[in-house]
């Protein structure tokens, strides 16, 4: 039984999805104006996790990840660098997805983006202003906390403290200073779009009511995102889309914690961050996978590099097993002994501890447990048959790889992919010389000409043809 840890409770609770077995899941993606870091990554990938983890469960799950593709961030560097807000937030969500994939990362089913909403995000204020949840002033229109009941239920705060603790921004048009923007008036030479206000674009807090309910409806299961969201963001969003739609909003509210530098949230604007594309070029995804996954997903998590160095060395366990597998497993050895091991107690482990709020850092604990064992085995037993070794290799491909992403099988077979690519060339070279030998010249010449047109080269010697792969 999976239980999960909802902030919007502020305990662990049982999950039970709305229509099982499937599950909508909405996480909050990025702003792109810049590569994404570390940091972030670790929500991503947390997130991801949980997913994975689900879906090893048997759930279906719908997982939605936005992009906010308009912003003042985007718009500055726009003007910083004079290109259009388009150019800078579509290429650098073109970086989001490439990082994301090299981090193996699974797809979102969607990942909608703000500028492709604005319909569905005008028809939510619109709402909401209907039902005298917000009001314009000028072409700027906030939403009226005070309007709304349950403001403060996700953070755990009441209004007053909220005023009183966090920093707000000042603004004359506001009526208290907790209300925030949802549309906001064109200033000169900024994007816009039409609206019943009037020219302008949408807050941000509105863009993620507006998407979640486009792709997963009024009310659905899990809501995700960075500690940092809680509030205003989610706060926010809740307030937004309770008020319009008359709905629960969110059963499970899940947050990451914060990965941090000498103790300091790393984030860009204080400059103390490592883009994920710079950690990949030294670690593999599997290790930085590691890395996160050691921890649990909420509390904070401090980064440095000898921590990421650990678990790329710590992967290697995992690595050399995986080739003594894929040795064993070429053998095809249907003889010998199919040594004693209980793959049940792993599994149960396994499940036990992600059931538990995805305890993922016991998760890494029972895998490399389970390597340690089948080492022994390995080293007690001789002339052990290919079926153990296939069993072996499924617990970790459903876990390790499946679940926590740390083990990548697939990149075995793109090698073997390889080494089959080689032998299709030697044998076309064959069959170029047997065709030689029947004075089929034109067989022998079509083969060189087309293997050529490939980018492959025969060089002919005296006694044998050897081959050249150039590249365009
Ligand atoms: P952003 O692009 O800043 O909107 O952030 C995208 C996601 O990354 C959000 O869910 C943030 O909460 C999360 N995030 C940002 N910085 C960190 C960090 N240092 N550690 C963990 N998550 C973070
Ligand atoms: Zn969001």
């Amino acid at each position: 039984m999976l239980k999960l840890y909802n902030t919007l409770t502020k305990q662990k609770e049982e999950f039970k999805p709305i229509n099982p077995p499937n599950v909508n899941m909405y996480v909050c993606g990025p702003t792109v104006y810049d590569f994404f870091h570390i940091g972030n990554s670790r929500s991503f990938i947390m997130a991801d996790i949980i997913r994975r983890y689900l879906e090893y469960s048997g759930y279906k799950v719908k997982y939605v990840m936005n992009i906010t593709d308009v912003d003042d961030k985007i718009i500055r560097k726009s003007i910083e660098q004079n290109k259009p807000f388009k150019e800078i937030a579509g290429k650098y969500a073109d970086y989001f997805l490439e990082d994301s994939e090299k981090l193996k990362i699974k797809k979102a089913n969607v990942f909608p983006r703000a500028t492709e909403h604005i319909d569905n995000i005008i028809t939510l204020i619109k709402e909401l202003e209907d039902k005298g949840f917000a009001y314009n002033v000028d072409g700027n229109v906030f939403y009226n906390v005070s309007k709304f009941d349950g403001y403060g239920k996700l953070s755990g705060k009441n209004i007053e403290d909220l005023e009183s603790g966090s920093r707000i921004e000042i603004n004359e048009e506001k009526k208290n200073p907790l209300d925030f923007s949802l549309w906001k008036k064109a200033k000169e030479g900024e994007p816009y779009w039409e609206s019943p206000w009037g020219n302008g674009r949408p807050g941000w807090h509105v863009e993620c009511s507006a998407m979640s309910c486009a792709h997963l409806g009024n009310n659905f299961d899990i809501h995700a995102g960075g500690s940092d969201l809680i509030f205003p963001h989610h706060e926010n969003e809740i307030a937004q889309s309770e008020a319009a739609n008359g709905e629960h909003f969110v059963n499970y509210w899940l947050h990451f914690g914060f990965l941090n530098i000498n103790n300091q949230k790393m984030s860009k604007s204080l400059g103390n961050f490592f883009t994920a594309r710079d950690i990949l070029k030294k670690y593999s995804a599997e290790a930085i996978r590691l890395f996160f996954a050691q921890a649990h997903y909420s509390g904070p998590l401090n980064f440095n590099e000898e921590l990421l160095a650990a678990a790329q060395k710590g992967l290697e366990k995992l690595t050399n097993l995986q080739r003594k597998i894929e040795d064993e497993l070429s053998l095809k050895t249907t003889e010998g002994t199919t040594p004693e091991l209980n793959f049940n107690k792993y599994k149960t482990g396994f499940q036990i501890v992600m059931d538990d709020d995805f305890n993922t850092s016991q998760a890494v604990a029972v895998i490399f447990d389970f390597v340690k064992d089948v080492n022994k085995v390995i080293g007690e037993n001789t002339n052990i048959n290919s079926a153990f070794y296939s069993e072996v290799k499924n617990f970790l491909q459903e876990t390790a790889e499946g679940v926590l992403g740390i083990m990548d099988f697939t990149q075995k077979e793109e090698t073997d992919m390889a080494t089959k690519e080689k032998e299709l060339i030697e044998l076309l070279i064959k069959l170029r010389q047997n065709a030689k030998e029947e004075k089929n010249y034109s067989l022998a010449d079509k083969i060189r000409d087309e293997l050529k047109a490939i980018g492959v080269v025969l060089e002919d010697s005296k006694d044998k043809t050897t081959y050249k792969v150039t590249v365009n």
